[in-house]
């Protein structure tokens, strides 16, 4: 069986990944948890994060890899929070600390079409550290920023971020609901089928 390296230490990550991509002949396998494999993600778009990750995790490997940068693009603000996401509101902030200061700087927007919201992943294949053609998928949940925190579930920006068909914040639904509608979810799939072309091809 051929052996892909994630690079994340996410176990979430891991088991949605193994579970999507479970019909090819592959063993998806976490990088390891030690320091080596760390990187500064020092792109500015979530593509270019996902590039250096899987870059670095197959330099180190020797392996294809999977990466994959996730986070929130805000109309209003730029843009913002990006690539930026887990650390908005500062290095070693909490959740709570990163939605406070979104609400706070869309505090003049009083409407959710001013407050519109896309949750953005973007998942890269690299068959090598040099490959000249790394297959991407860039999965995106349009919604928009509440008022206030809803619900309890999921984490991060979940309890902020409301989705327009369902009428309810990504914190109140099920999780499956959440894994049909989410960038994750979406950037998986489309994954999955490219990937499927290659291998077929
Ligand atoms: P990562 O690249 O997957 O680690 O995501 C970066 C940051 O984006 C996380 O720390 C979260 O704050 C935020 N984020 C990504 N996906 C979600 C989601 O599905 N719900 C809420 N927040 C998310």
């Amino acid at each position: 069986m051929n052996k892909i390296i994630l690079a994340s230490g996410n176990k979430g990550k891991l088991q949605e990944l193994q579970t999507i991509l479970a019909d090819f002949a592959i063993e998806l396998m976490p990088q390891p948890k030690t320091p080596e494999y760390e990187v500064e993600e020092t792109g500015t778009t979530f593509i270019e994060n996902a590039i250096i990750k899987a870059r670095h995790a197959c330099a180190l490997s020797g392996l294809p890899s999977i990466a994959d940068d996730s986070g929130l693009v805000i109309k209003a603000l730029n843009g913002e929070p990006g690539v930026k996401t887990a650390r908005y509101a500062g290095i070693g902030c909490s959740a709570q600390d990163n939605m406070d200061l979104i609400l706070e700087k869309l505090m003049p927007y009083d409407d959710k079409e001013q407050r519109k919201a896309t949750f953005v992943c973007a998942l890269v294949f690299m068959r090598s550290a040099t490959d000249p053609l790394p297959i991407i998928a860039v999965g995106q949940w349009h919604g928009a920023i509440t008022r206030e925190k809803h619900g309890d579930k999921g984490f991060g920006y979940d309890p902020v971020f409301w989705d327009f068909k369902h009428k309810q914040t990504a914190a109140q639904m099920p999780n499956a609901l959440k894994t049909q509608l989410s960038h994750r979810g979406q950037a998986c799939v489309k994954l999955k089928s490219k990937l499927t072309l290659l291998w077929n091809n």
